[in-house]
Order: C-alpha cells, then sequence, then structure tokens
C-alpha cells in the first residue's frame, strides 16, 4: 500500500503557529488516513520550535519570525526530517498545506508580513521536490487520486 505524507495540520494535529489546525476533510483525505497511508509530518514542529510560535516567513535563503528572530535553523532541520520520513516511508508523494513557509507548494507570504503572497514554495516542499518527491497540496485531491492510482498500477 503506498503511503502518503501529509502536513500534520491537515492530518488535524494543532500544529499551527497559532495552536491551531486545519484539518482536511476531503471524504479521500479520511478515507486514506482510515487506511493508515497517511505519514504526517510537522516541519517546524519536528524542527525543535514550539507551538504556539511567532509567525514566520521566508525572506530570501532565510525564514525570519515577524519578532525579527532569525529560525532558519529550525526551518531547515524540519525540512531535513519531513525528506527523512518520506524516504523510510517510500511515499508516493506529500499533500502539503498551502502558503506555509515550510509545506506551501505553489503559494507563500512574501517576507513582509503585509498579508501578500506571492508564488513560491515552503523549505521543507523545496526539499523533498529536490529529493524527487511529487508535491501537491490540499487543493489538488484530484490531482492526488490520480497520482495515488497511477501509482499502484
Ligand atoms: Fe502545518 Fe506545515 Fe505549518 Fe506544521 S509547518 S503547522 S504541518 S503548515
Amino acid at each position: 500500500m503506498k503511503k502518503i505524507l501529509v502536513s500534520g495540520c491537515l492530518f488535524g494535529w494543532h500544529c499551527r503557529y497559532d495552536d491551531g489546525d486545519i484539518p482536511c476533510l476531503d471524504e479521500r483525505f479520511l478515507q486514506w488516513k482510515a487506511e493508515g497511508r497517511l505519514v504526517p509530518v510537522c516541519p517546524e514542529v519536528f524542527g525543535g520550535l514550539p507551538t504556539p510560535r511567532p509567525d514566520s516567513q521566508r525572506v530570501g535563503d532565510k525564514v525570519l519570525a515577524c519578532t525579527g528572530f532569525d529560525v532558519t535553523a529550525p526551518y531547515e532541520a524540519g525540512a531535513i526530517e519531513a525528506v527523512r520520513l518520506a524516504q523510510e516511508n517510500e511515499v508516493a508523494f506529500a499533500l502539503m498545506k498551502e502558503d506555509s513557509p515550510s509545506c506551501g507548494s505553489t503559494y507563500i507570504y512574501d517576507g513582509t508580513f503585509t498579508d501578500t503572497k506571492i508564488q513560491g514554495q515552503g523549505r521543507a516542499v523545496e526539499l523533498l521536490r529536490e529529493a524527487g518527491f511529487p508535491v501537491l497540496n490540499e487543493n489538488m485531491l484530484d490531482q492526488a487520486e490520480m497520482l495515488l492510482k497511477e501509482q499502484e498500477k
């Protein structure tokens, strides 16, 4: 059975910076969860950051908290751990929370903390793609379903 790496907050963990979750309630996601296919990861928590934590955004090669603190190192550690889990579980692909500086796959915030999004990807997604894993997000369940069928042929 092929597995799927997923963002912990989509899985239902309260791991967001504001201590919230944002569970994916799509029937297919819930079925995959019940089948034991999903491998949850929160790169920020797995990198050593607490919950709650200051809002942070990618700024060039760094990740900065809204307080100005440089949090690049824990983001990097969490991204490496996400790749390790993906490889260990030989996942078919990753399904990650859009807009996050770790998990965003299409859009992220622009580093100005003015609620402005730009095209880009989070650090964990960047490393997952470099390692060869396809990455989708919670708005791409149709594509995820097709990809899973293809990989299970
Ligand atoms: Fe969710 Fe990813 Fe942010 Fe963790 S790092 S809270 S899994 S979006």
